[in-house]
């Protein structure tokens, strides 16, 4: 959310994205945060096709229809399955290194965007934000800025699919009591950063939210969220329309 837009210089993954697509492989996509060890996003799972992806993601594709908006596309996974079922599909990611690689694969509609820039502008029957797609609202406190943003880009009886997780397994104690302080950051608010062989990017902030906690602040926005899968490890897929 507080980055614009990136740059290449700046744009770990997608570096990785752009070397899978010509070379078939990529380097480490290394991933770091303060809050986990360091860990690695395997840069073949970003070319995901249809039968390779999680139920979640296959319902809300799915259930995907008239004008969709792929928000943070990535390698154009999503768009392009959707593009397969003969549906209608924007792609727009922040990412210009991403975004040329999904317009090398076929992608057609196709936008070097940040869903949050306000002269972005539109009406969509579907806004797809998949793959922890919660993370680029970044913190809860950006949260009325999202409901905000989907009321101006949703049509008339449109909704978000959008996934998350609800990270209280890393604060549980034995007993499942959570073992946070109520005067800390909300428990989701997670910083990372990435690196693909020599390229950086700086550190963004990424937010997993708990259902309940959506279902509040979507109430407080206009908004209602109704959980319709649940993953297989505290992840959840939700649809959000205007109540
Ligand atoms: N949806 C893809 C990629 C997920 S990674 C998949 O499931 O494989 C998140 C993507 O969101 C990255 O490509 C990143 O560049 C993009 N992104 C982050 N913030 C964004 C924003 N504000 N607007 C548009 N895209 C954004």
């Amino acid at each position: 959310m507080q980055t614009p837009l990136l740059t290449p210089d700046k744009d770990p993954m997608g570096a990785a994205i752009a070397d899978y697509y010509a070379n078939g492989k990529a380097g480490k996509l290394r991933v770091f945060s303060s809050m986990f060890d360091e860990d690695e996003i395997p840069v073949k799972q970003l070319f995901r096709c249809f039968a390779e992806m999680p139920p979640m993601e296959q319902k809300a594709l799915r259930r995907s229809s008239g004008k969709i908006l792929d928000v943070g596309a990535g390698s154009g996974c999503h768009s392009l399955a959707l593009q397969e079922m003969g549906k209608t599909v924007k792609a727009i990611d922040i990412s210009p290194l991403s975004v040329d690689t999904m317009q090398k694969r076929g992608v057609k509609d196709v936008c070097l965007e940040n869903f949050f820039n306000k002269q972005f502008n539109g009406s969509f029957d579907t806004i797809l934000m998949l793959m922890n797609g919660s993370g680029i609202v970044g913190k809860i406190t950006n949260l009325p800025v999202f409901f905000r943003t989907i009321n101006r880009l949703l049509a008339p009886g449109g909704c978000v699919w959008m996934d998350s997780s609800d990270l209280r397994y890393l604060f549980e104690d034995e007993d499942g009591n959570l073992d946070i302080d109520i005067e800390d950051d909300y428990y989701g608010e997670v910083d990372f950063r990435m690196q693909h062989k020599n390229v950086k990017g700086d550190s963004f902030d990424w937010l997993y939210i708990d259902f309940q906690t959506l279902c509040l602040h979507a109430a407080n926005n206009g908004f209602k969220a109704e959980k319709i899968q649940e993953g297989e490890h505290y992840d959840y897929l939700a649809r959000i329309s205007r109540i």
